[in-house]
Protein backbone atom coordinates (compact mmCIF):
# COMPACT_ATOMS: atom_id res chain seq x y z
CA UNK A 1 0.00 0.00 0.00
CA UNK A 2 0.99 3.87 -0.25
CA UNK A 3 -0.73 6.51 0.53
CA UNK A 4 -2.68 9.00 -1.76
CA UNK A 5 -4.45 12.29 -0.58
CA UNK A 6 -7.78 12.74 -3.02
CA UNK A 7 -8.80 16.42 -3.14
CA UNK A 8 -11.95 17.17 -5.18
CA UNK A 9 -11.12 20.48 -6.71
CA UNK A 10 -13.99 22.97 -7.49
CA UNK A 11 -12.08 25.15 -9.95
CA UNK A 12 -9.03 25.29 -12.52
CA UNK A 13 -7.47 27.68 -10.47
CA UNK A 14 -7.73 25.51 -7.23
CA UNK A 15 -6.88 22.46 -9.04
CA UNK A 16 -3.69 23.83 -10.22
CA UNK A 17 -2.95 25.43 -6.87
CA UNK A 18 -3.20 21.78 -5.28
CA UNK A 19 -0.85 20.24 -7.73
CA UNK A 20 1.77 22.82 -6.92
CA UNK A 21 1.39 21.94 -3.69
CA UNK A 22 2.03 18.30 -4.07
CA UNK A 23 4.53 16.51 -4.13
CA UNK A 24 3.86 14.05 -7.15
CA UNK A 25 0.48 15.37 -7.92
CA UNK A 26 -2.21 13.61 -10.37
CA UNK A 27 -5.00 14.84 -12.12
CA UNK A 28 -8.08 12.56 -12.46
CA UNK A 29 -11.02 12.90 -14.85
CA UNK A 30 -12.75 9.62 -15.93
CA UNK A 31 -10.18 7.55 -14.30
CA UNK A 32 -10.14 4.90 -17.03
CA UNK A 33 -6.42 5.31 -17.64
CA UNK A 34 -5.06 6.58 -14.55
CA UNK A 35 -6.99 4.38 -11.93
CA UNK A 36 -5.85 1.01 -13.83
CA UNK A 37 -1.69 2.41 -13.78
CA UNK A 38 -2.19 3.08 -10.04
CA UNK A 39 -3.54 0.00 -9.31
CA UNK A 40 -0.52 -1.63 -11.08
CA UNK A 41 1.65 0.50 -9.16
CA UNK A 42 3.09 2.00 -12.28
CA UNK A 43 2.26 5.96 -10.66
CA UNK A 44 2.07 6.13 -6.86
CA UNK A 45 0.98 9.61 -6.92
CA UNK A 46 1.17 11.44 -3.46
CA UNK A 47 -2.09 13.67 -4.00
CA UNK A 48 -5.15 13.28 -6.67
CA UNK A 49 -6.60 15.76 -7.81
CA UNK A 50 -9.95 15.28 -9.52
CA UNK A 51 -11.01 17.73 -12.18
CA UNK A 52 -14.57 15.68 -13.07
CA UNK A 53 -17.01 18.12 -11.23
CA UNK A 54 -15.43 21.41 -11.94
CA UNK A 55 -18.35 22.67 -13.79
CA UNK A 56 -15.92 24.97 -16.04
CA UNK A 57 -14.69 22.03 -17.13
CA UNK A 58 -17.96 20.35 -18.49
CA UNK A 59 -19.78 21.64 -21.44
CA UNK A 60 -20.45 21.68 -25.58
CA UNK A 61 -20.45 24.97 -27.58
CA UNK A 62 -20.64 25.21 -31.04
CA UNK A 63 -20.91 28.76 -32.71
CA UNK A 64 -21.09 29.16 -36.77
CA UNK A 65 -16.83 28.61 -37.04
CA UNK A 66 -15.97 25.84 -34.05
CA UNK A 67 -17.38 23.37 -32.13
CA UNK A 68 -15.45 23.42 -28.45
CA UNK A 69 -15.95 20.54 -26.17
CA UNK A 70 -15.00 21.00 -22.87
CA UNK A 71 -11.95 19.14 -20.99
CA UNK A 72 -14.07 17.16 -18.14
CA UNK A 73 -17.10 16.34 -20.90
CA UNK A 74 -17.73 12.82 -21.64
CA UNK A 75 -17.42 10.53 -24.45
CA UNK A 76 -20.84 9.80 -24.03
CA UNK A 77 -22.03 13.46 -24.07
CA UNK A 78 -20.20 14.30 -26.83
CA UNK A 79 -21.39 10.73 -28.98
CA UNK A 80 -25.03 11.86 -28.00
CA UNK A 81 -25.23 15.97 -28.32
CA UNK A 82 -27.43 17.07 -30.58
CA UNK A 83 -24.96 19.85 -31.74
CA UNK A 84 -22.05 18.17 -32.19
CA UNK A 85 -24.02 15.46 -34.43
CA UNK A 86 -25.41 18.43 -36.82
CA UNK A 87 -21.67 20.52 -36.51
CA UNK A 88 -19.07 17.99 -37.09
CA UNK A 89 -21.18 13.90 -37.17
CA UNK A 90 -18.17 12.69 -37.46
CA UNK A 91 -17.15 13.34 -34.21
CA UNK A 92 -19.81 12.22 -32.51
CA UNK A 93 -19.53 8.82 -34.41
CA UNK A 94 -16.09 8.81 -33.03
CA UNK A 95 -17.07 9.18 -29.62
CA UNK A 96 -19.86 6.61 -29.85
CA UNK A 97 -17.19 4.38 -30.84
CA UNK A 98 -14.98 4.35 -27.63
CA UNK A 99 -14.45 1.82 -25.47
CA UNK A 100 -17.72 0.67 -23.88
CA UNK A 101 -20.49 2.12 -22.53
CA UNK A 102 -18.62 2.01 -19.18
CA UNK A 103 -15.72 3.91 -20.89
CA UNK A 104 -17.43 6.24 -22.42
CA UNK A 105 -19.96 7.17 -19.29
CA UNK A 106 -16.50 8.13 -17.36
CA UNK A 107 -13.82 8.91 -20.02
CA UNK A 108 -13.28 12.47 -20.58
CA UNK A 109 -11.81 14.03 -23.80
CA UNK A 110 -9.19 15.73 -21.82
CA UNK A 111 -8.31 12.99 -20.48
CA UNK A 112 -7.75 10.56 -23.32
CA UNK A 113 -5.62 13.59 -25.05
CA UNK A 114 -3.27 14.45 -21.87
CA UNK A 115 -2.68 10.61 -21.86
CA UNK A 116 -2.35 10.59 -25.96
CA UNK A 117 -2.71 6.50 -26.17
CA UNK A 118 -1.37 5.54 -29.30
CA UNK A 119 -4.37 4.16 -30.65
CA UNK A 120 -6.88 6.25 -29.07
CA UNK A 121 -9.73 7.73 -31.21
CA UNK A 122 -9.54 11.72 -30.22
CA UNK A 123 -6.19 12.54 -31.26
CA UNK A 124 -7.27 11.44 -34.89
CA UNK A 125 -9.76 13.80 -35.14
CA UNK A 126 -8.04 16.66 -33.90
CA UNK A 127 -4.99 16.70 -35.36
CA UNK A 128 -7.28 15.97 -39.21
CA UNK A 129 -9.66 19.24 -37.82
CA UNK A 130 -6.74 21.13 -36.64
CA UNK A 131 -8.40 21.80 -33.42
CA UNK A 132 -6.42 24.10 -31.01
CA UNK A 133 -6.29 22.51 -27.21
CA UNK A 134 -6.71 25.21 -24.50
CA UNK A 135 -4.89 25.18 -21.51
CA UNK A 136 -5.01 27.05 -18.10
CA UNK A 137 -1.78 28.34 -19.38
CA UNK A 138 -2.25 28.96 -23.13
CA UNK A 139 -3.34 27.54 -26.96
CA UNK A 140 -1.78 25.06 -28.47
CA UNK A 141 -2.36 23.88 -31.92
CA UNK A 142 -2.98 20.42 -33.04
CA UNK A 143 -0.15 20.21 -35.55
CA UNK A 144 2.16 20.95 -32.27
CA UNK A 145 0.62 19.23 -29.70
CA UNK A 146 1.09 15.68 -29.92
CA UNK A 147 4.48 14.53 -29.50
CA UNK A 148 5.04 10.42 -29.31
CA UNK A 149 3.53 7.99 -27.51
CA UNK A 150 2.04 9.15 -24.70
CA UNK A 151 3.87 12.34 -24.93
CA UNK A 152 2.48 16.04 -25.26
CA UNK A 153 3.34 19.43 -25.22
CA UNK A 154 1.33 20.14 -21.69
CA UNK A 155 4.08 20.82 -19.21
CA UNK A 156 3.73 19.32 -15.64
CA UNK A 157 0.75 20.54 -13.81
CA UNK A 158 -0.60 22.34 -17.16
CA UNK A 159 -4.63 21.46 -17.34
CA UNK A 160 -6.53 20.73 -20.60
CA UNK A 161 -9.50 23.29 -19.95
CA UNK A 162 -11.00 22.47 -23.48
CA UNK A 163 -10.28 21.45 -27.23
CA UNK A 164 -11.94 23.73 -30.14
CA UNK A 165 -12.59 22.14 -33.12
CA UNK A 166 -13.22 24.09 -36.29
CA UNK A 167 -16.32 23.07 -37.88
CA UNK A 168 -14.94 21.45 -41.71
CA UNK A 169 -17.16 21.23 -45.01
CA UNK A 170 -17.03 17.41 -44.83
CA UNK A 171 -15.38 14.77 -42.02
CA UNK A 172 -15.04 11.04 -41.47
CA UNK A 173 -14.21 8.64 -39.55
CA UNK A 174 -13.09 4.81 -39.28
CA UNK A 175 -12.00 2.71 -37.58
CA UNK A 176 -10.75 -1.07 -37.28
CA UNK A 177 -11.53 -2.18 -33.67
CA UNK A 178 -9.09 -4.20 -31.22
CA UNK A 179 -11.65 -7.03 -30.65
CA UNK A 180 -11.31 -6.84 -26.94
CA UNK A 181 -11.13 -3.41 -26.25
CA UNK A 182 -11.81 -1.38 -28.98
CA UNK A 183 -9.12 0.62 -28.89
CA UNK A 184 -7.95 1.74 -32.60
CA UNK A 185 -5.98 -1.06 -34.17
CA UNK A 186 -5.76 1.69 -36.75
CA UNK A 187 -8.47 4.32 -37.36
CA UNK A 188 -8.28 7.29 -39.75
CA UNK A 189 -10.02 10.76 -39.95
CA UNK A 190 -10.13 12.78 -42.79
CA UNK A 191 -11.51 16.35 -43.13
CA UNK A 192 -12.31 18.51 -45.98
CA UNK A 193 -11.73 22.13 -44.19
CA UNK A 194 -13.70 25.55 -45.14
CA UNK A 195 -9.96 26.89 -46.16
CA UNK A 196 -10.59 24.03 -48.72
CA UNK A 197 -7.26 22.15 -46.98
CA UNK A 198 -8.05 18.41 -47.15
CA UNK A 199 -6.25 16.76 -43.98
CA UNK A 200 -5.88 13.09 -43.09
CA UNK A 201 -4.75 11.60 -39.30
CA UNK A 202 -3.95 7.69 -38.49
CA UNK A 203 -4.10 6.42 -35.46
CA UNK A 204 -3.01 3.09 -34.03
CA UNK A 205 -0.90 2.77 -36.64
CA UNK A 206 2.41 4.51 -36.09
CA UNK A 207 5.49 4.35 -33.66
CA UNK A 208 5.39 7.77 -32.74
CA UNK A 209 1.65 8.22 -32.00
CA UNK A 210 -1.14 9.57 -34.19
CA UNK A 211 0.05 11.38 -37.23
CA UNK A 212 -0.69 12.75 -40.41
CA UNK A 213 -1.16 10.74 -44.02
CA UNK A 214 0.63 12.70 -46.30
CA UNK A 215 0.01 10.15 -49.51
CA UNK A 216 -4.04 10.42 -48.49
CA UNK A 217 -4.55 13.87 -48.01
CA UNK A 218 -2.79 14.25 -51.36
CA UNK A 219 -5.06 11.85 -53.07
CA UNK A 220 -8.02 13.19 -52.07
CA UNK A 221 -7.09 16.87 -52.81
CA UNK A 222 -6.53 15.79 -56.18
CA UNK A 223 -10.45 14.32 -55.73
CA UNK A 224 -12.15 13.72 -52.89
CA UNK A 225 -13.29 10.18 -53.35
CA UNK A 226 -12.38 6.71 -51.96
CA UNK A 227 -11.95 5.40 -55.22
CA UNK A 228 -9.37 8.40 -55.59
CA UNK A 229 -7.17 6.16 -52.84
CA UNK A 230 -7.20 2.96 -54.55
CA UNK A 231 -3.98 2.91 -56.33
CA UNK A 232 -2.10 4.54 -53.36
CA UNK A 233 0.22 2.60 -51.46
CA UNK A 234 1.10 3.71 -47.74
CA UNK A 235 4.53 2.48 -46.22
CA UNK A 236 5.20 -0.06 -43.58
CA UNK A 237 8.29 2.20 -42.82
CA UNK A 238 7.59 3.32 -38.22
CA UNK A 239 4.35 1.37 -38.23
CA UNK A 240 3.58 -0.72 -35.46
CA UNK A 241 4.53 -4.77 -35.68
CA UNK A 242 2.52 -6.65 -32.43
CA UNK A 243 0.94 -9.37 -31.77
CA UNK A 244 -2.29 -7.52 -33.11
CA UNK A 245 -1.64 -7.03 -36.37
CA UNK A 246 2.11 -6.36 -38.41
CA UNK A 247 2.93 -3.26 -40.00
CA UNK A 248 2.23 -4.16 -43.44
CA UNK A 249 -1.16 -4.91 -42.46
CA UNK A 250 -1.44 -1.51 -40.56
CA UNK A 251 -0.43 0.26 -44.02
CA UNK A 252 -3.10 -1.76 -45.77
CA UNK A 253 -5.98 -0.86 -43.07
CA UNK A 254 -4.78 2.88 -43.29
CA UNK A 255 -5.54 3.01 -46.85
CA UNK A 256 -8.79 0.54 -45.85
CA UNK A 257 -10.04 3.04 -43.29
CA UNK A 258 -9.29 6.49 -45.09
CA UNK A 259 -11.60 4.65 -47.98
CA UNK A 260 -14.24 4.13 -45.19
CA UNK A 261 -13.82 7.55 -43.44
CA UNK A 262 -14.39 9.33 -46.93
CA UNK A 263 -17.15 7.06 -47.56
CA UNK A 264 -19.00 8.04 -44.45
CA UNK A 265 -17.98 11.53 -45.16
CA UNK A 266 -20.06 11.42 -48.13
C1 LIG B 1 -11.56 -0.94 -21.29
C2 LIG B 1 -11.19 0.37 -21.91
C3 LIG B 1 -11.43 0.55 -23.26
C4 LIG B 1 -11.09 1.76 -23.86
N1 LIG B 1 -11.30 1.91 -25.21
C5 LIG B 1 -10.96 3.07 -25.80
C6 LIG B 1 -11.18 3.26 -27.21
O1 LIG B 1 -11.73 2.42 -27.93
N2 LIG B 1 -10.76 4.45 -27.75
C7 LIG B 1 -10.19 5.45 -26.99
O2 LIG B 1 -9.86 6.49 -27.53
N3 LIG B 1 -10.00 5.30 -25.67
C8 LIG B 1 -10.37 4.15 -25.07
N4 LIG B 1 -10.18 4.02 -23.71
C9 LIG B 1 -9.60 5.17 -22.94
C10 LIG B 1 -10.73 6.05 -22.39
O3 LIG B 1 -11.45 6.49 -23.48
C11 LIG B 1 -10.30 7.36 -21.65
O4 LIG B 1 -10.46 8.45 -22.48
C12 LIG B 1 -8.90 7.45 -21.27
O5 LIG B 1 -8.67 6.37 -20.40
C13 LIG B 1 -8.49 8.73 -20.50
O6 LIG B 1 -9.55 9.54 -20.10
P1 LIG B 1 -9.98 9.69 -18.58
O7 LIG B 1 -10.94 10.81 -18.53
O8 LIG B 1 -10.41 8.36 -18.06
O9 LIG B 1 -8.61 10.19 -17.91
P2 LIG B 1 -7.87 9.74 -16.56
O10 LIG B 1 -7.59 8.29 -16.52
O11 LIG B 1 -8.55 10.33 -15.38
O12 LIG B 1 -6.51 10.54 -16.78
C14 LIG B 1 -5.60 10.15 -17.79
C15 LIG B 1 -4.37 11.07 -17.76
O13 LIG B 1 -4.73 12.38 -18.18
C16 LIG B 1 -4.47 13.34 -17.14
N5 LIG B 1 -5.57 14.29 -17.24
C17 LIG B 1 -6.90 14.02 -17.18
N6 LIG B 1 -7.62 15.13 -17.44
C18 LIG B 1 -6.73 16.12 -17.67
C19 LIG B 1 -6.85 17.51 -18.00
N7 LIG B 1 -8.05 18.10 -18.19
N8 LIG B 1 -5.73 18.23 -18.16
C20 LIG B 1 -4.52 17.65 -18.01
N9 LIG B 1 -4.33 16.36 -17.70
C21 LIG B 1 -5.43 15.60 -17.53
C22 LIG B 1 -4.39 12.54 -15.86
O14 LIG B 1 -3.56 13.15 -14.92
C23 LIG B 1 -3.79 11.22 -16.35
O15 LIG B 1 -2.40 11.34 -16.47
C24 LIG B 1 -10.51 2.82 -23.09
C25 LIG B 1 -10.30 2.65 -21.72
C26 LIG B 1 -10.64 1.43 -21.13
C27 LIG B 1 -10.40 1.27 -19.65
Amino acid sequence: MYQTTYHRASSVDEAASLFAKGTEAKYLAGGHTLLPVMKQRLASPSDVIDLAKIKELIGIEVSADAVTIKAATTHYDVANSADVKKAIPALADLASLIGDPAVRHRGTIGGSLANNDPAADYPAAVLALGATIKTNKRSIAADNYFKGLFSTALEDGEIITAVSFPIPVKAGYAKFPHPASRFALTGVFVAKTKSGDIRAAATGASENGVMRVGAIEAALKANWAASALDSVSIPATGLISDIHGAADYRAHLIKVMAQRAVAAAG
